[in-house]
This record gives C-alpha cells, sequence and structure tokens, in this order.
C-alpha cells in the first residue's frame, strides 16, 4: 500500500504522541545547553531596500545553481517566497496595507539558527548540531532522509532536495560557516549596500538593537525579533512595524524546542524503543533506494562493457577479412607473375653457350654447327 510523506510523519507523531503519556512526562528532558557567546546576525528592516544582493550573494557564495530570473528582477518581490533546496535566503516585500507603515517594508527570511533549535532536536541522529560560533550545521552523512527537521521546524526553513533521486539532501542557510572559520563574514552581510545585515556577537547585537530603539522610538516597535522566541536565535530582527504582519510567527512564545518537547521526548523507555524501529525503517528503505540505485548503474555499465565487446569484436572480424583478401590478392599477382615470366622464356630460342663461339675467315662470329665440338680435318 502505498502511503505519503505526510501520512508517515503523521504516523510517526501520532506513534510518539500515543507512546508519551504511557510513562508520564516527569522525566527530565535533556534540553541543549546553548552557546552564550555565540555569534549572530542582526537584520533591521528600517534599512532594508530589497535590492536582493543578500540573495544573489548566498547564491554566489554557496555555488548554488543560478535561478531563471537574474537577481536584478524585482518583479520576484510581487510574491511572497520561502526558502527551497536552491534557495537558502529570499526577500518578501509587505505592502502598506497590510503593515500599516507608508512604505513597503522588506524583510529577509532565513535560517534563523536557534540557541536551541528544534531541528537538531528533532533530529535522532544527530545530523543538525549547534556550533559553539553560532551556526547551526547540517551533516548528510548521517542523514536518514526522514525530514522530521522540516516538521519540527518553527519558521519553516528546512527544504529538502526531491529532484534529486539518487543523494538528496536536506538544505539550509549555513550562516557562512566555512567563511566564519576563515574569517570572513557571511556573504549576505558582507553584500549588503544598506548595512542592513551586521554580524557580531549575539549580546553585542542585542545591544545595539536595543540603543537603536532607545534613540528612535518613533522608527521601532519596541521588540527584538529572536532575543527570547523559541528560548532565542542567531538572527535577530528589528521592525517597526509588527512582525506577525512581516510574516513572522508571533505567537511561538519563549520556550526552546527541547523544553517543549522534554516531557514526551523524556518518556524514555517507550519513545527510545519505538524510534529505532521506526528509523531503522526509514534508514531500510533509503539502504534500499541506494542498493537499487548501486544495482541500476552496474546493469547500464554491464550492458555497456557487452555493447563495446560485440563492437570490437565486429572491427576485428572485418580487419581480418579485410587483410585476408589483401594477402590473397597478393599471392595471385605474384603467381600469375611467376607463370607470365616462365612463359616467357619458353617461347624465345635458347643463346649458344659462349665458349662455342667461332671466328669466320672475315672475322665476324659465327655461330658453330650442330655435332661440332671437334676440330674439322
Ligand atoms: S530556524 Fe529551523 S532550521 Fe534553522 S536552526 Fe531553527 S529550527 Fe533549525
Ligand atoms: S542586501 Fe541588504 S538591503 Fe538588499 S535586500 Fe538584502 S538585506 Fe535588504
Amino acid at each position: 500500500m502505498a502511503i505519503s510523506r505526510r501520512q508517515f510523519l503523521g504516523t510517526l507523531g501520532a506513534a510518539v504522541g500515543a507512546a508519551a503519556p504511557l510513562t508520564g512526562s516527569h522525566a527530565a528532558g535533556k534540553t541543549f545547553e546553548g552557546h552564550p557567546d555565540s555569534s549572530g546576525v542582526l537584520h533591521d528592516t528600517t534599512l532594508c531596500i530589497g535590492c536582493r544582493k543578500c540573495e544573489q550573494a548566498c547564491n554566489r557564495v554557496n555555488d548554488l545553481p543560478k535561478p531563471e530570473q537574474p537577481f536584478d528582477d524585482l518583479s520576484l518581490l510581487d510574491q511572497k517566497r520561502r526558502t527551497h533546496a536552491d534557495i537558502y535566503t529570499v526577500v518578501n516585500r509587505f505592502e502598506p496595507e497590510n503593515t500599516g507603515a507608508t512604505a513597503p517594508v522588506f524583510a529577509k527570511k532565513q535560517c534563523n539558527h536557534c540557541l536551541e533549535p528544534a531541528c537538531a532536536s528533532a533530529c535522532f541522529v544527530k545530523a543538525f548540531t549547534k556550533t559553539p560560533q553560532g551556526a547551526v550545521v547540517y551533516d548528510e552523512s548521517l542523514c536518514v532522509g526522514c525530514r522530521y527537521c522540516m516538521v519540527a521546524c518553527p519558521f519553516e526553513v528546512p527544504a529538502y532536495e526531491y529532484d534529486n533521486p539518487l543523494t538528496p539532501k536536506v538544505t539550509k542557510c549555513t550562516l557562512c560557516a566555512p567563511r566564519l572559520a576563515q574569517g570572513k563574514l557571511p556573504g549576505c552581510v558582507d553584500a549588503c549596500p544598506r548595512e542592513a545585515l551586521i554580524f557580531g556577537k549575539r549580546d553585542r547585537l542585542i545591544k545595539i538593537a536595543r540603543q537603536r530603539i532607545m534613540d528612535r522610538p518613533h522608527l521601532y516597535l519596541d521588540h527584538i525579533y529572536g532575543e527570547h522566541e523559541m528560548g532565542g536565535t542567531s538572527w535577530l530582527y528589528l521592525a517597526g512595524v509588527p512582525f506577525e504582519s512581516l510574516g513572522m510567527r508571533e505567537d511561538l512564545g519563549t520556550k526552546s524546542a527541547p523544553e517543549l518537547t522534554s516531557g514526551p521526548l523524556s518518556a524514555v523507555p517507550v519513545v527510545v524503543g519505538l524510534w529505532p524501529v521506526l528509523l531503522t525503517g526509514v534508514y531500510a528503505i533509503s539502504k534500499r533506494k541506494e542498493k537499487i540505485a548501486r544495482e541500476e548503474k552496474q546493469a547500464v555499465l554491464k550492458d555497456a562493457r557487452q555493447k563495446a565487446r560485440e563492437e570490437l569484436t565486429a572491427a576485428l572480424e572485418t580487419q581480418r577479412e579485410k587483410m585476408t583478401q589483401e594477402k590473397t590478392a597478393a599471392i595471385n599477382f605474384e603467381v600469375k607473375k611467376a607463370l607470365e615470366e616462365a612463359a616467357k622464356k619458353e617461347a624465345a630460342p635458347e643463346d649458344p653457350p659462349a665458349d662455342r663461339v667461332e671466328k669466320n675467315i672475315s672475322g665476324t662470329q659465327t655461330p658453330p654447327s650442330p655435332g661440332t665440338g671437334q676440330q674439322e680435318e
């Protein structure tokens, strides 16, 4: 019986949900420690002009496929876009009638690099890690393809490479962790012409944000989005309009994902008993897919080898026939030539031996008479 991804994940969630009450929720849940000294980015939406330079830089530094519409085509801002397998960040425009502002407001969306990420919390093979530097990074070699991270993320960020049948993976913004390791800024921050994106220590960014709110209370709402949402995020936002009108959830509360799920997830005996079985199933499906791909590849190689062998045999046979024909023609030619020479020799009179040539009176040479060899008397 076919089962859709949604049905499968629903069944998975229901199984965990059903299991939790059996053991109660009093057991202590293991939560992430977080990294207080980590870095992040402050996005001041009041400065953003929707130029999409950050999107372009993200595409370039991550070596992503070039989009059909160029980055200077701002008509894309007419749509509400979200991140995608090949697009780690998008900028959306929000019209005054929806925000209450006097002009359009632009806001950038990407992974918020939560301090205690729901994606990491939901991933039982630990494919997601919150690094001390602030980035939430993903290890595709550990991923079993269950996509539970996608369901768990409250910001709907992780995407999946559905178009990649052989080695699909989950994708999202990496906070340019490889660039940070080289002492560089994230690509988007580096490219922003308006300094609507600032990179730095999270504590410091919060101080800058507070200062801006204090200095210009008429311009900013007194709310730093990400300071407390879902236990805090490494990306922080400032705005002059309600964040909800910018498509950002304001109903998430301040508890982190591990805190929220500590009850059900700490129902260790039953849940831990269920998850390995379910994940083993997912893992088996994923491995089976790999096996089929491997077998298909081997079949293609076998066919190609067989075809090459047949072509080589046919070419050798043609060559052999050609050589046989040439050799036969050469032999025939030589035989014919020899026979012709033999025939010529037979037709011509034989010359007398030189020792039997005599001189006549006039001094001219005459051949001796037949039967000579003796002196005449
Ligand atoms: S925004 Fe989503 S994908 Fe990014 S760290 Fe948080 S939970 Fe994970
Ligand atoms: S580069 Fe800066 S100003 Fe341009 S869209 Fe991105 S965040 Fe906004």
